[in-house]
């Protein structure tokens, strides 16, 4: 059994630890920014980072002030190290963005519910976007989505680190409950065929576009 604090992350100087409460497709409130910035204050925590990741990161708690400052937050544990779905990103898409003409956010929280924490071979991110302009970063996405006229473009095995890698159109012109059951059954093959910590772009070049989609899709 680990050592390691309840979601800590412990940092380059093997003494302190970093939490990152999570926050959903990035979305907050005055409730939960309330509660951030009180325990940051009463803990002392002397680095607050906004990750791209669209969570807030908390730096530098020493090791005994970890579950104290989980107590005070009340919120839960954002997967940052581990082998799962770690987070889901969200553009602002037609909730808000004159250019949306898909509901990012909406989708974003509903995937996130479904597969955040999720066991996986090797940490997995998604972005959601509301139109071709893809701010969610959906092309270096092990899984992305686009927000078109016709309907839902699901991309998968990009990255952005490391060796980058574009990621390759799986299905498109899908409804909402098209793509969330594309995403899954893929997620699933990916887990099951997957080399253990092989990122999906490394199994997405290796298998094949074809060839997933011909499993994926069938
Ligand atoms: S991807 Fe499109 S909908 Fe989303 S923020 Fe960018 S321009 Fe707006």
């Amino acid at each position: 059994m680990s050592d390691t604090p309840k979601g800590a992350i412990l940092q380059r100087d093997k003494k302190t630890y970093a939490i990152v409460p999570r926050t959903p497709v990035g979305l907050v409130t005055p409730e939960v920014l309330e509660a951030i910035a009180r325990a940051a204050r009463k803990y002392d925590v002397p680095i607050m980072k906004i990750t791209s990741g669209q969570r807030i990161a908390m730096v530098g708690l020493e090791e005994d002030k970890v579950d104290m400052v989980w107590d005070d937050l009340k919120m839960d544990v954002g997967p940052a190290v581990g082998l799962c779905v770690h987070y889901v990103q969200a553009c602002p898409g037609t909730e808000v963005c004159s250019l949306g003409v898909r509901d990012s956010l909406g989708f974003g929280l509903e995937l996130e519910e479904m597969l955040v924490g999720y066991e996986m071979p090797a940490k997995l991110k998604i972005g959601v976007s509301g139109c071709p302009m893809c701010c969610a970063e959906s092309f270096v996405r092990d899984v992305g989505l686009i927000g078109k006229k016709k309907g839902w473009t699901v991309v998968v095995g990009g990255n952005a680190s490391g060796r980058p890698r574009i990621a390759d159109v799986l299905a498109k012109d899908l409804d909402r409950e098209e793509a969330r059951g594309v995403i899954k059954r893929f997620v699933d093959y990916y887990r099951d065929n997957s080399g253990k910590r092989q990122r999906s772009a490394r199994f997405v070049e290796k298998v094949g576009i074809d060839a997933i989609r011909e499993a994926v899709l069938g």
